[in-house]
């Protein structure tokens, strides 16, 4: 079956079905530790975009600035563990003052992929990690976020002004050599459809890419998308028997877990969930999860996964 025909079984089948209320949620034990995140800079961002769905913005701190001895730590117990794969996150990783530092010692032992809004990648931080992915073993990559191909549909959610200068720094990127993945919020933008998608894809070419690279990701109804749109509905959330044959294979939890200022959790999609804190160490985190956030309906129903 075609991947998005799958998605779409799923979704009518969870829309049919009742659920009683005392169902419990599956659990879904960690394959293997393959995929680590780094919430670098905790929820702070320069940004505080409508749909984010942890709130990040210049005014929350639930979650600290990691120290780089934190990061020092959290890469330690994954060289114990055999993580294949890192990612940076946050709020804003470029926000943080020993991000170079971190970048470098997270390539001596791995591949680095960065999430951000592109604001602060200048000319001499674009030609800095440029150098950097140059002289690494690993690969270093870059995901920007863009919200829309006109200022109107992008500043709408991420703020005005933001659209010419998230351009900016993707064009600024690809002159240094460096190619980013453009992460696309569906269902802002009407991005969800084929059409919207190569438009997209257009776009992103007339602006001097040639080979564009995009990644659409379904939004999560929690966090600051809780209260723009509005949160689940009864129906949408997982429960024993939904992940079928498989298993939990293709949820990124399978083979992910999620380190902040705060402790371990097991994704990037529920930091701001106290329920869902695994402990202070990776070895807490090698623990079975349950998948009963209603989040995970969205992780399952639409496919999504955070790594590029
Ligand atoms: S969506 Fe990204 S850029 Fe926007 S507030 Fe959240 S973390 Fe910051
Ligand atoms: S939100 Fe998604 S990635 Fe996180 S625990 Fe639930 S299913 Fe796994």
């Amino acid at each position: 079956m075609a991947t998005d025909l799958k998605f779409e079984y799923l979704r009518e089948k969870a829309l049919s079905r009742e659920i009683p209320d005392d169902a419990p949620a599956p659990t879904l034990e960690l394959d293997s530790l393959d995929t680590l995140w780094l919430q670098v800079t905790g929820t702070l961002c320069n940004l505080a975009c409508l749909h984010c769905f942890i709130s990040c913005g210049p005014k929350n701190d639930s979650h600290d600035m990691m120290e780089l001895s934190t990061v020092d730590d959290a890469l330690e117990w994954a060289r114990d563990y055999g993580v294949k794969e890192y990612y940076f996150t946050g709020g804003e990783p470029f926000m943080h003052p020993e991000i170079k530092t971190m970048i470098r010692r997270t390539l001596d032992q791995g591949p680095l992929s960065i999430l951000t809004n592109g604001l602060l990648i200048d000319d001499e931080m674009a030609g800095w990690l440029a150098d950097t992915f140059e002289s690494s073993r690993y690969s270093l990559d870059l995901r920007v976020s863009l919200d829309g191909t006109t200022p109107e549909e992008n500043d709408a959610l991420r703020g005005r002004g933001t659209f010419e200068k998230i351009i900016t720094s993707i064009e600024r990127l690809w002159d240094h050599g460096i190619n980013p993945v453009v992460t696309v919020t569906t269902q802002h933008a009407g991005a969800g459809g084929e059409a919207k998608r190569r438009e997209f894809f257009e776009f992103v070419r007339s602006r001097g890419i040639d080979k564009p690279r995009l990644k659409f990701l379904s939004p999560f109804k929690i966090g600051r998308e809780e209260r723009r749109d509005r949160g689940y509905e009864d129906h949408e959330r997982l429960v024993e028997g939904d992940l079928g044959d498989t298993g939990g294979e293709h949820l990124q939890c399978s083979s992910c877990r999620m380190v902040t200022s705060e402790g371990v959790f097991p994704c990037p999609i529920l930091i701001e969930e106290e329920d869902a804190r695994m402990g202070d160490t990776l070895e807490d985190g090698m623990e079975s999860i349950d998948l009963d956030h209603p989040a995970c309906y969205t992780c399952h129903v639409d496919g999504v996964t955070c790594t590029t």
